[in-house]
């Protein structure tokens, strides 16, 4: 009997975790590798929420309009480093071009069997009983505090349906019932029935990794340096020094990928939308959905340890200290949507979104390679997509049809 054909996955956020996890389902020895703990990255402190509403991408032709009055609003979910926008103008240029109507609609079509599937590949990957240990499957709520905000997202809603996403219009009572502790003030509601959201998503990761692990696989702490091809043409990774070969490598590094695929002499327009997150360990208020702010671009979600107020956009790559105040403005706004949250002893968090400037990731063969498989670039949607994403790489892999058609995520896209 041959032995199982080696893979390395580089990075074990949710992409990366499910990946391995996938691939080790499909016959390969698998070594996950990460400077951290599993799941430590951006898919610590995302929102929780498995959009399956997730069609909409970043730069629309209503953002872009909105973006220089976003710019002198301090309270705006969007900032940008300036000291940063020389290094950022490629990936700019060409996120107002995904902006374009036309553009729109096919990123929507193409963001849309990610979204169908998320939840369904999210059961099939962690098994019903950790599915339902970790994942709320109640739905997920829109809210827009005025008729003119309600009014501006309704051709997102439209493109939603558009696409498949099933959402319905709440008002008075009927929106009370659903989220009884929201504010009177806020005027309109779009409920997602088929939105859910996990209660912790370090441990949704870690749960997958575990999974790896108790099945034989690998999970290895360890900064790669840089990744190599080995004299017989096998990737590499180079780490504490010493070179490591595997058959097959994924790259899964989230917003820090860029530079992998840059040592195997390639190159992607990933850069980062940093994001905020206020962890409240005594809300004081019953929340129960993860509920978005319309009118603020932000999530309010009950998670195991207390609500979560998560989002902002900061343009600034990976280097830049964090700006704190970013996470003060969501405990500014989250109550003015739930009057008497409590934010005492709330815990501030900073991550890395990993962002494509056409709002789709990349997922698919490094250009001329049949040996290293690229997962990354899910930007607002990395945890939604992990298990689908994961799922893909181990048939990719494995020479077998994946179960969404990848080609829509090809890098070639970049030319
Ligand atoms: C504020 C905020 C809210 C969000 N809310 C949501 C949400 O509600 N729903 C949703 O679907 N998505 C959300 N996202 C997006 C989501 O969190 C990301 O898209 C997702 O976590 C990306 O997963 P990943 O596995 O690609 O990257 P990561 O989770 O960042 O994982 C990459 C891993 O690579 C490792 N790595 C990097 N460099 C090296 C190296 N040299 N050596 C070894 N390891 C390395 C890192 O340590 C890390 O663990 C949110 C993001 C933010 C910031």
């Amino acid at each position: 009997m041959s032995a199982a054909r080696t893979v390395a996955v580089l990075g074990a956020g949710a992409v990366g975790a499910c990946a391995a996890l996938a691939l080790q389902r499909r016959g390969f020895a698998v070594t996950l590798i990460d400077s951290g703990e599993p799941g430590s990255g951006a898919s610590y402190g995302n929102a929780g929420i498995l959009s399956c509403s997730g069609v909409v991408p970043v730069a629309t032709p209503t953002i872009l309009k909105r973006v220089p009055k976003m710019l002198l609003d301090p309270l705006s979910p969007l900032a940008v480093r300036w000291s940063y926008l020389p290094k950022l103008a490629p990936w700019l240029w060409q996120f107002v071009r995904a902006g374009a109507p036309d553009r729109v609609e096919a990123i929507a079509r193409a963001l849309a069997p990610l979204s169908h599937a998320c939840i369904g590949h999210w059961r099939d990957m962690l098994g019903t009983d950790v599915f339902r240990a970790q994942v709320r499957e109640v739905g997920n709520l829109a809210v827009y505090k005025t008729d003119a905000s309600f009014e501006t997202a309704q051709w997102a809603w439209d493109l939603r349906r558009r696409n498949g996403v099933r959402c319905e219009h709440l008002q008075g009572d009927a929106l009370r019932q659903q989220e009884p502790a929201l504010s009177p003030d806020v005027k309109h509601g779009m409920f997602v029935p088929d939105g859910a959201n996990v209660v912790d998503p370090q441990a949704t990761v870690q749960s997958a990794a575990a999974q790896l692990r108790a099945a034989g696989g690998t999970v290895r702490l360890g900064k790669v340096e840089r990744v190599e091809r080995a004299a017989d043409g096998r990737p590499a990774l180079r780490v504490d020094g010493a070179s490591e070969s595997f058959d097959m490598l994924t790259i899964a590094a989230g917003a820090h990928s860029r530079r992998f695929v840059r040592d195997l002499g390639g190159d992607l327009p990933l850069d980062t939308e940093r994001g905020y997150h206020a962890m409240l360990p005594t809300p004081a208020v019953a929340i129960r959905h993860a509920v978005s702010s319309g009118d603020h671009e932000f999530a309010i979600t009950p998670m195991a340890s207390g609500v979560r107020l998560a989002g902002t956009v900061e343009l600034g790559g990976l280097d830049a200290a964090p700006n704190w105040e970013r996470a003060k403005i969501l405990m500014r706004l989250a109550p003015t949507l739930f009057p008497g949250l409590d934010t005492r002893d709330a815990k501030l968090w900073m991550g890395f979104r990993p962002s494509m400037p056409d709002s789709l990731p990349v997922i698919g063969w490094l250009p001329g390679s049949d040996r290293v498989l690229l997962a990354f670039g899910h930007g607002h949607l990395g945890l939604s997509f992990g298990a689908v994403t994961g799922a893909m790489i181990g048939a990719m892999a494995a020479g077998a049809p994946p179960p969404v058609d990848p080609s829509p995520y090809r890098a070639e896209r970049f030319g």
